[in-house]
């Protein structure tokens, strides 16, 4: 077994370790920032499907190089207006909405030859100002509008903890993004993703209901670039 299929082998004994309801799946998405099409093909190759990109240009090297493998892919970086177009054509998923502007350049942009794109709205639920994301107060309005806009699919809401924080922290914001989650859907929203939980905070990410979790680290190993 290559490394990589060790440590996604491991990664599912953990995630079954955490008291889930069976009605409960989880996609793990693979986070490949930094890292070469040769390790996302091995890591495709352990039976990973869903890979997660942070930088435009990199993604699209990496999808040229291995054009032809069925491989979802997904946006999770910061999106820049001049970037919403090459993420509308290439990608397969969105997780980083945080603005009505890109919602709608994103919406102009996807191909009608494509399904629509699936999109996540980001929501800033850490005590960090640094962090993208709407108030978790303005998430519901901007759910509406993407699941309004023609070419775009609304899937649910994504989050990230505070990098410095404690576990429990960690697992408080959590536990406000899911609160957001169940606002939208009481509001009649049709979303199905809770997307957080990164390597050091996944089984609390999972214990809070998260349905996908952006693993970077436990995947591949640590990155040795920085991130540009
Ligand atoms: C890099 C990154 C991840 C993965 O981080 P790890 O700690 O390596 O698991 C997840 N989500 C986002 C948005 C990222 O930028």
């Amino acid at each position: 077994m290559s490394p990589t299929a060790e440590r996604l082998q491991a990664i599912h004994e953990r995630i079954a370790r955490v008291p889930r309801s069976p009605a409960h799946a989880v996609t793990v998405v693979a986070v490949s920032k930094t890292k070469s099409a040769a390790d996302v093909r091995e890591a495709f190759l352990a039976g990973q499907r869903d890979f997660g990109e942070n930088y435009v240009q990199e993604a699209l090297a990496k999808m040229g190089e291995l054009a032809g493998l069925p491989i979802t892919w997904h946006f999770i970086g910061a999106l820049q207006g001049n970037k919403a177009r090459e993420v509308a054509e290439h990608f397969d998923w969105c997780h980083g909405v945080d603005r009505s502007r890109i919602a709608q350049l994103l919406s102009r942009f996807r191909p009608a030859t494509r399904p629509p794109l699936n999109v996540c709205v980001q929501v800033n639920i850490s005590a960090e100002a640094t962090k993208g994301g709407v108030a978790p107060g303005e998430a519901l309005a901007l759910a509406r509008e993407v699941a309004s806009l023609p070419g775009l699919r609304l899937r649910g809401l994504m989050g990230m903890a505070s990098p410095s924080g404690s576990a429990e922290q960690a697992r408080a914001e959590f536990a406000r993004l899911r609160a957001e989650f169940d606002a939208l859907r009481a509001a009649g929203l049709p979303v199905d993703t809770l997307s957080m939980g990164m390597t050091q905070d996944f089984e609390a990410a999972l214990a809070e209901g998260a349905t996908m979790l952006r693993l970077g680290t436990a995947i591949f190993g640590t990155r040795e670039k920085a991130a540009a």
